[in-house]
């Protein structure tokens, strides 16, 4: 049961960062199929094309260009260029503001230079202003939080639109809701996705689930607009209900759930006339991400596992 479950979950995401793993992974022949489940494609176009689907569906739309071990200024400014092109082709399409972008600053430099990832968040925001769109910070493991949420407030300064991510699985979170809660301020509301200790982060599902309950309640009462991000059908009951209790029309706040991921619920919440916003991902590293969405959801492996026994 529950040891089993956690088990595995820590066995992926050890795999993850394999690289032997990797490389079996990635030459595997059904892994193209898989990938293509969660991920929109290696190229621009690929993710251009994604986005005009499901916006024609009805639906709003986050990309994120996939890409973490950022280790070089080179890669963080040429991570920054892609998603400048990528801000111009999407305004020139017309997708914009149904689309905006997420962006991870670890892909931007965070780990070896702040004020360079800040630089290059910057640029971007300035562009996704120009292309009449947004940007959220994507948050990844604890001990970027202080950092990223510093990025933001500098960056909302002169875009104040742009958005944070809190993560409920931190016991940190509920008081950085109460400081996001403030008019103007978008924040997306997630469980949280990376291995955290103990010290930082609830362990149980149960506990990150009356966390994510009491984070809704804070954003949901509170002036800004909250993003509910996530596919438990009870933080969606729950997000439905606070919707009503607190008179939330779909002009102010959203759900937002990952590509390739009950995309039937997605379709079913737009047909209420909620704002849905999906998850993109694209570009060629696309690792990380999936052994994430992985080690989530075990059940996933059964598909996967063709990938690897058939090799
Ligand atoms: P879980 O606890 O994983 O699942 C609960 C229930 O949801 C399951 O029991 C099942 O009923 C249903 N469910 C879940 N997955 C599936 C599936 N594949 N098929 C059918 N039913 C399913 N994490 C970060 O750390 N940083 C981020 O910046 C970040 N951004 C995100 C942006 C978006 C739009 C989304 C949706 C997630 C993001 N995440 C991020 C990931 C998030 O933190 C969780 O790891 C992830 O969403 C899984 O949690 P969950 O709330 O969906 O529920």
């Amino acid at each position: 049961g529950r040891y089993a479950r956690l088990m595995l979950r820590s066995l992926i995401l050890a795999a993850s960062r394999s690289s032997q793993v990797e490389r079996l992974v990635a030459t595997a022949p059904y892994t193209r199929d898989v990938v293509r489940r969660f991920v929109a494609g290696a190229a621009t176009d690929d993710a251009l094309r994604a986005t005009r689907g499901l916006v024609d569906d009805g639906l709003a739309v986050t990309l994120d260009h996939l890409g973490e071990d950022t280790v070089t200024p080179e890669q963080a400014i040429a991570t920054r260029d892609e998603y400048l092109k990528l801000l111009k082709l999407l305004a020139a399409a017309g997708l914009t503001p149904a689309a905006e972008v997420s962006v991870k600053l670890s892909a931007l430099g965070q780990m070896f230079d702040e004020q360079l990832a800040y630089d290059n968040a910057r640029a971007i925001c300035a562009a996704a202003d120009a292309a009449g769109t947004t940007v959220t910070l994507d948050m990844e493991d604890h001990t970027t939080t202080d950092s990223t949420l510093e990025v933001l407030s500098r960056l909302r300064k002169d875009f104040p639109s742009t958005g944070a991510v809190l993560q409920a699985y931190l016991r940190r979170t509920e008081s950085d809701c109460r400081e996001l809660s403030s008019a103007g301020s978008r924040v997306r509301l997630c469980k949280g996705a990376y291995k955290e200790p103990e010290s930082v982060a609830y362990q149980s599902a149960r506990e990150v689930d009356k966390s994510y309950v009491r984070c809704m309640n804070i954003l949901m009462s509170g002036d800004g607009y909250p993003m509910l991000a996530t596919h438990d059908p009870r933080m969606i009951a729950i997000g439905e209900d606070r919707a009503r209790w607190f008179d939330r029309g779909p002009e102010r706040f959203e759900f937002q759930m990952l590509y390739g991921i009950r995309p039937e619920e997605q379709a079913r919440l737009a047909g209420e006339g909620y704002t849905v916003r999906t998850y993109v991902p694209y570009g060629d590293e696309w690792y990380g991400y999936l052994m994430r969405r992985l080690a989530e959801r075990p059940a996933n492996l059964v598909f996967f596992g063709r990938a690897l026994i058939s090799k």
